[in-house]
């Protein structure tokens, strides 16, 4: 059944039989999920290595092992999170009880982007399950293998009229945004999320924007060389450098430049090899035309180190570029591929000068040890998260949010958090019976006025 309109109608009336609302349904759902998943954990890695020669060890670290870390921590404190949270009563409310309760917001799109195709289904899937919602997903039809087995899995593990997985491009995501739904997650492209936003718009529907943009890593001349290499080359060429988060260009101190660059040449050449296009880590980028987009914005450009281009087999080799201003192709948009375009500074506002010439980031890196410094940056620039001294680990913590701020998304999610992100919080206050002051009712009178303002001084 792919009727979208029907899809959505099944689940409607699912939804309202409130069996979702009752959590060890949902526990069960979970549990079954987390058995199919580990069952499924050889096929995740070959669908991963078709779609874009991904290695086995970044599918665990990066898909596979976050989404059982995900699905460990919801089982495991699913019944505490969707329990009612008493709350403190107000004096002006009293006597009362007053909660919050978790409510699941209904039938919920998740679109999920490519890069990491079975990550970025899987745990918004996950927690919108917690949450006590239906679900449907739209996988990227760039990945062929893994979408096809997120839909698989889906299916073997639920019913329709909880979770169902719809496969298609642009004019299938197109029709699902047209329909009324109760929540919608997006993770992809900034010009994608407009797109999303505007169909949400029309039906007030509440949105999660997880996008991009251009993530700076400044590194000061106060850091160990070799450490910043080895972390930096990791977190940007990790995926083949198609990672929302990576360092999407590198602000380096002018006194250790040149030094730097030598380092890192030295640690891409231990890490892929003298020839990375027979290394077995290097992933490609996913189709064509993006190797097509990339090589075109190589092109008239200062390459430091790589820049070999193989476009039937979509391989661009990990390149260092030297850009000397802000007009440079490389920096007009973000490049999600593994090109590390590396400016210079010497004063902090030449550092401003760049990062605020964008909109704000997902991410942000420095590599620095003077806590002054670093202290003063973090509060200086507006980003949706960022490390000192590595990249990317702020994703694993599922104690943080992980989000966007302005064009690099709105919202976040991560462990409680994304369960948080599925439920509207209800606020409910049950009233006692057995003292009824009677200030608040009329007839008002001068002396129940003066009681009022009392009661307000006392109380705030
Ligand atoms: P994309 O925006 O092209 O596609 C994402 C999803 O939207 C896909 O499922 C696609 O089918 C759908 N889509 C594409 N065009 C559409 C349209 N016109 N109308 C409706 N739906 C449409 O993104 P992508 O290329 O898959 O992923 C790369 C982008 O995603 C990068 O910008 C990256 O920074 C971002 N990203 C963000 C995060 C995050 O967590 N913030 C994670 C991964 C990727």
């Amino acid at each position: 059944m792919n009727n979208i309109p029907d899809i959505l109608k099944t689940q409607k009336t699912f939804f309202r039989t409130q069996k979702t609302k009752d959590v060890n349904y949902r526990l069960q759902l979970l549990k079954a999920l987390k058995t199919e998943i580990i069952v499924s954990e050889q096929a995740i890695y070959e669908a991963l290595k078709k779609d874009f020669k991904k290695s086995e060890f970044e599918s665990f670290i990066s898909e596979f092992g976050l989404v059982v870390s995900e699905l460990n921590l919801a089982i495991k404190n699913l019944k505490r999170w969707a329990k009612p949270k008493r709350v403190k009563a107000s004096m002006l409310t009293f006597p009362s009880k007053d909660y919050i309760y978790k409510e699941p917001y209904g039938i919920v799109l998740v679109i999920g982007p490519w890069n990491y195709p079975f990550l970025l289904t899987m745990e918004p899937l996950i927690m919108a399950i917690a949450a006590g919602n239906t679900v449907v997903i739209k996988p990227s039809e760039l990945t062929e293998h893994t979408s096809g087995l997120v839909a698989k899995i889906i299916e073997n593990v639920f019913s329709k009229e909880v979770a169902t997985a719809v496969q298609g491009g642009i004019p299938v995501a197109t029709e699902l945004l047209a329909q009324r739904w109760d929540y919608i997650f997006f993770t992809g492209s900034v010009p994608v999320g407009k797109i999303v936003a505007k169909a949400a718009a029309k039906h007030l529907t509440p949105v999660t924007l997880e996008l991009g943009g251009k993530s700076p890593c400044i590194i000061d001349d106060t850091i160990n060389l070799k450490l910043t290499a080895k972390r930096l080359v990791w977190g940007k060429f990790l995926n083949g450098g198609q990672t929302c988060i990576a360092a999407d260009y590198l602000i380096i101190h002018k006194n250790i430049k040149s030094a730097f660059i030598d380092i890192l040449k030295e640690e891409l050449i231990k890490v892929y090899g003298e020839k990375p296009e027979t290394s077995n880590d290097f992933p490609r980028i996913i189709n064509k035309r993006n190797t097509e987009r990339l090589a075109k914005i190589l092109e008239n450009t200062n390459i430091l180190y790589g820049g070999d281009l193989d476009i039937e087999d979509c391989y661009i080799s990990p390149t260092l570029i030297e850009v000397a201003d802000l007009n440079n192709t490389l920096m007009s948009d973000e490049i999600f591929g593994p090109i590390l375009p590396i400016l210079t500074y010497e004063t902090e506002e030449d550092i401003e000068a760049i990062v605020w010439n964008f909109e704000k980031p997902l991410a942000f890196y420095m590599f620095s040890n003077n806590k002054n410094f670093v202290e003063r940056t973090i509060n200086k620039f507006e980003f949706g998260g960022g490390v000192v001294n590595d990249l990317l680990i702020h994703f694993g913590n599922h104690n943080l949010p992980f989000g966007g701020v302005g064009h690099s998304g709105m919202g976040a999610y991560h462990g409680k958090l994304g369960f948080d992100t599925f439920s509207h919080e209800k606020s409910i206050i049950k009233r006692g019976n057995w003292i009824d002051p009677p200030v608040r009712y009329a007839p008002y009178s001068p002396k129940k006025f003066k009681i009022l303002k009392q009661m307000f001084k006392w109380f705030g």
